[in-house]
Order: structure tokens, then sequence, then C-alpha cells
């Protein structure tokens, strides 16, 4: 099944609400809708993060392009990285493995919707079966305001979610009054998790765990910068008692090796936007597996192509974890027409769908499409 051509469609997707987070303020998932057309008359779906902006991406994925058509989709694994030695590492210091894996994560996913639905199997069967049939994901607390934030986190609760998760790192009063309100509303109970997403540094982070504890979080994520690598959470590790997540530090197989080696964190929160797809994010939980670590699946600004690819890999997988991201839930419209995404009790169900196991909706992705443009 040769590869006819790559379609490529920059997509902007507005949030229903400001996303809140330590980084700032953040309006809607810019993508890049990628369709692989093959000789066989099926096409593959998939999608890549079109971050910081559309253009750097969408340039990468233009020299890729002819790299892939004419070739056989069967053989994507060794085209990506054909690719990455002719578009990368041939150019000497522009080598930049995490941007490739972004900018290809949409190749290879598109790639093994187009395998499945050639031969008929969903990819969890592709992947040699699924190990569960649904898998569980975190409440994601939205809003600006601690009440705000309270009262989404109790209508999360009646929704069945027994892991919530919040950003924090928004400054030291507002993230004990987050954390402290959300508590109140919830009870002891629910397992209420932490993300500062790198904003504070060793001394202020180590001020916050104290300040935080009362509210018994269960894991605070990724709490100083990247910058500092698996060291830096080593040594905040070492001297805390609430568990670690590493987040921003983890995009490769190699990087959590790292992780485990200085024994950096309690669990690894990634996704296949950073690990280049399927075959290395299982690469990259295996590594975890051999350490006793859980992989918990990483959201980025993404839509429900990214969930259904991410929920079909996250089945084969021994060592994930039960309170999983995703994010398309955070859109006005999803590019996903079925099925439907949204969690029972927390679990989405894994779909026999062939290959990703999901349904474009062409007239969300029409409108997302004249979003992108009107911008
Ligand atoms: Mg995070």
């Amino acid at each position: 099944m040769k590869i006819r051509d790559i379609r490529l469609t920059p997509l902007h997707c507005p949030f229903k609400q400001p996303y809140h987070w330590s980084q700032g303020v953040t309006y809607g998932a810019p993508v890049v809708l990628i369709e692989i057309e093959t000789d066989a008359g099926v096409i593959g779906i998939g999608e890549c993060s079109a971050s910081p902006t559309h253009a750097p991406i969408l340039a990468i994925l233009e020299d890729a392009r002819p790299r892939f058509i004419g070739q056989s989709v069967f053989d994507v694994n060794r085209l990506i990285w054909a690719y990455y030695q002719y578009g990368f590492n041939a150019k000497g210091i522009g080598r930049a493995p995490r941007y490739f894996s972004q900018a290809m994560t949409g190749i290879e996913l598109a790639s093994w919707d187009a395998i499945g639905k050639q031969v008929k199997l969903p990819l969890h069967q592709l992947l040699g079966g699924k190990l569960r049939e649904s898998v569980e994901y975190f409440g994601f607390v939205q809003g600006d305001t601690p009440g705000e934030l309270a009262a989404h986190a109790a209508d999360l609760v009646r929704q069945g979610f027994k892991v919530l998760y919040v950003k924090v790192g928004r400054g030291n009063d507002i993230d004990i009054a987050i954390a402290g309100e959300i508590r109140k509303a919830v009870g002891a109970k629910v397992r209420l998790r932490l993300d500062a997403n790198e904003a504070w540094d060793m001394l202020n982070a180590r001020r916050m765990f104290e300040a935080l504890k009362p509210f018994d979080p269960e894991f605070i994520e990724q709490p100083v910068s990247a910058a500092t690598g698996p060291e830096g959470l080593a040594r905040l590790r070492a001297v805390t008692d609430i568990p670690i997540a590493a987040d921003q530090t983890v995009y490769s197989p190699e990087d959590v090796y790292d992780i485990v080696r200085c024994r950096s964190a309690d669990v690894i929160v990634l996704g296949m936007h950073e690990t280049c797809g399927v075959l290395r994010f299982r690469k990259a939980a295996a590594v975890a597996e051999a350490a006793g670590v859980n992989i918990c699946i990483h959201g980025i600004f993404e839509t429900g192509i990214t969930t259904s690819a991410t929920n079909q890999v996250a089945a084969t997988i021994g060592n994930m974890d039960d309170g999983n991201q995703i994010m398309w839930q955070l859109l006005k419209e999803d590019s996903v027409l079925r099925p439907n995404l949204t969690p029972k009790n927390g679990a989405l169900p894994v779909s026999d769908l062939p290959g990703l196991g999901f349904e474009l909706n062409p007239d969300a992705v029409a409108r997302a499409a004249e979003e992108y443009r009107r911008l």
C-alpha cells in the first residue's frame, strides 16, 4: 500500500473557556490535520501539535513529504528515521530531536490509521492486543479563581472521576487557595494531583511542598524547571515525602532511562507527541516498566484524534497509570465524530473500529480550518 499524498490542514480549535496554567492563559489548540492518501483508497488520519505556531511544523512536513510519497505505508518506521537523517542530522547543528518528534508524530499516527483500516483491525490488535477493556482518566479541573475551580472539581467528582488534576504554579497564595478550596469541596478521599509546570525554583518548591501538604496531594508534577534535568527532581524528591511526577523533563526513551536511573520521579508523564508516536512511546514505557515506574499519559493542545490513538496504545501497555490526561474536552467542538470520547466514571472503552478507532467530523474540521485562516 503506497503513499500517494500527505494532505496537511492547519487547524485552530478554540477552547470553551480560557485555559489557565503556570505559563499563561491559552485560548485554543493549534494542530495540523494529517491525511495520508494511499493507492489502496484508504486514508489514514493523524494530527501534529502546531506549537509554537503552524508555520515551522508545516515547513518541516512539506520538506518531509517527498521522502514518503511513493513509499509503502508499512515502512513508516524506516521512512521517519531516514527523514531524520536527511532532514535534521545531515544539517548538523539543527538536529532538534524533540521538534522532529513533534512534527513526525502526525505522520506516524496517520500511518497506523491507514494500516489498521487496510487490514480492518484496531491499532491495539496490530500491537498484540489489549491488556484492558478501558483506560482511566483524571478529571481535569478548569477555571480561573479558586472558587470556580472548586465548583468544577465537585462537578467532576459527581461525574465519577476518582482522580482530579489541577494546574498550580500561578503564584504561591493562589496555589494554596486553589488546593485548599478544592480539597474542601471534594472531601478527603478524592485523589488530587497538582501540576506546577516548572514554575518554582528549588527553594520555593520546598516551601510550596510544605504549604500544600495539608491538602494531601497525590503527587506534584514537574515542580521545577526541566532545565534542572533528572537531578533537579531527584534533589527535591530526596527532601520531601510528597510523590513527584516528571513531565517536561521527559520526551524520549533515553530521557526515561535518565529519570529512573537518577530516581527522579514516582511516575512519568509522557505523550506520543513527545516520543515521535506509537513505537517510541511503547519503548519509553518499557524502559520505565523495567524500573517499576508507571507512565501517565500526557495531554497537549490536541483533539480527539490524539485521544483515540493514545487510548488504543495505552490499552496495550502494562505499566499505565490510572489517572491519565485527555484534552479534547476543552475544545468548543472536537474533530472526532464518533465514538463518544467522554469517559464514564473516569474510564474510556477501547474502540474496536479499525485503525486509530475513530471517525472524523468533517464539519468541525472545516470550521477549525476556517478559524485558522481567520486568525
Ligand atoms: Mg504536566
